[in-house]
């Protein structure tokens, strides 16, 4: 382990600020006493205004996958039938929930590297269909489907519950949840609300609730009625919570805030494009068509003769730099840069950098500084 630590451009766990890291420091508190209640009524305040919601906004101590899981078991019950675009492994993995949970799922097809239209979606679509269920953006390949608020008034002219895992793109992107009508969003702590590992934040609607009160197979520990008891009545958790995590949400809700949801999102966008260009200044592809292009996760094909374990191997090696490698499929055939949380110049130029040196060091040409200035002209720094 480097003494000053890896910079971590995978996609999630992401980069996490001092001032977070060392909130976790403080003094553990009982979770039934009045500090643990300041603390969660703040959080939870500023998480509603990260989702742009009005409605209940739950911490689960628990990952991502937890939060999904929990989503889906309080508004599914066995037999229920959902409709889920499948375009990579975590959609992939939002039908197993489903399946798992005993529902009927409808996978809709999509290729990798491309998001599911309103008109691939619509056939599939009738009353009784009890939830469209989207990854927002697909971490395994680098796309984000932009076509959400269409397919969400598609669900909703239908009846049917609209629930998204934004597990890697909320803080990062666009994503007001109620005017989309989105009924359940879920996301995770250690993705672009650059927060260590360890917490789901699931919203819920009042239109989920309903779904949610009549299913009488709830989970027992992730029942999002008693939670809801226990938040609005006690504002606490029905169990207890990861302390030191939820002091590190705070101080990242903090920064967020301080901030704003909207220059953040666009230092996403900057950082994107600027990785984007470098990445076709290299002489490099990214995965995805240009239209589905994620601004938290970048995804690049290896080019021939090129070894993605060696690749990133070398970046970490020689420059402590962390990228991910493809998943499913597309494991030798991508790799991934998480631009997400603190993502700022620093961070795609470094990457960007020593992409450029072990590219070449593996025997791939790439004109020196190429995808260095590139992005500095997106950053405009030039
Ligand atoms: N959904 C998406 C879109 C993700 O990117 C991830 C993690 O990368 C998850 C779900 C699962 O999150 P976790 O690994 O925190 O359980």
């Amino acid at each position: 382990m480097r003494q000053d630590g890896f910079l971590i451009m995978l996609p999630g766990p992401t980069n996490v600020p001092d001032r977070v890291l060392r909130a976790m420091c403080k003094p553990l508190i009982g979770h039934r006493g009045p500090e643990f209640r300041e603390l969660h009524e703040r959080i939870v305040e500023n998480a509603r205004y990260a989702f742009q919601t009005e409605a209940d906004v739950f911490v689960l101590t628990c990952s991502g996958t937890g939060g999904v899981a929990c989503a889906l078991e309080n508004v599914l019950q066995p037999g229920d039938e959902v409709v889920v675009p499948v375009m990579g492994v975590f959609s992939e993995r939002m039908a197993e929930t489903a399946r798992r949970r005993g529902a009927k799922v409808v996978e809709v097809p999509v290729a990798w590297g491309s998001a599911p239209i309103r008109e691939q979606v619509e056939p599939f679509m009738h009353e009784d269909v009890k939830a469209l269920c989207l990854v927002y953006n697909e971490t395994s390949t680098g796309v984000i489907a932009r076509e959400l608020p269409a397919l969400a008034e598609l669900a909703k002219e239908h009846g049917a519950l609209v629930v998204v895992d934004a597990v890697s793109v909320l803080g990062g992107d666009v994503l007001p949840v109620d005017k989309w009508g989105i009924d359940i969003c879920i996301t995770g702590s250690q993705k672009c609300l650059a927060c260590p590992p360890g917490l789901a934040l699931v919203s819920v609607s009042e239109e989920a609730w309903r779904a949610i009160e009549a299913n009488q197979h709830r989970p027992f520990y992730f029942d999002l009625v008693r939670a809801r008891e226990f938040l609005r009545e006690r504002r606490e958790t029905p169990f207890t919570p990861a302390i030191p995590l939820f002091y590190a949400l705070d101080e990242a809700l903090a920064m967020l805030r301080e901030e704003g949801l909207e220059k953040r999102i666009e230092r996403h966008a900057r950082c994107a494009r600027a990785f984007y260009a470098a990445v076709e200044a290299m002489g490099l592809r990214a995965f995805p068509e240009p239209r589905w292009r994620s601004q938290t996760v970048i995804a690049v094909e290896v080019p021939e003769g090129v070894d993605s374990r060696a690749l990133r191997s070398a970046m970490k090696e020689r420059y402590g730099v962390l990228i991910g490698g493809g998943m499913g499929k597309l494991r030798e055939r991508i790799v991934r840069i998480g631009c997400m949380g603190i993502i700022s110049a620093r961070e795609v130029l470094i990457t960007v950098g020593a992409l450029e040196d072990c590219l070449r060091d593996l025997g791939f040409p790439v004109e020196a500084g190429a995808g260095s200035e590139a992005a500095k002209r997106e950053l405009g720094l030039l």
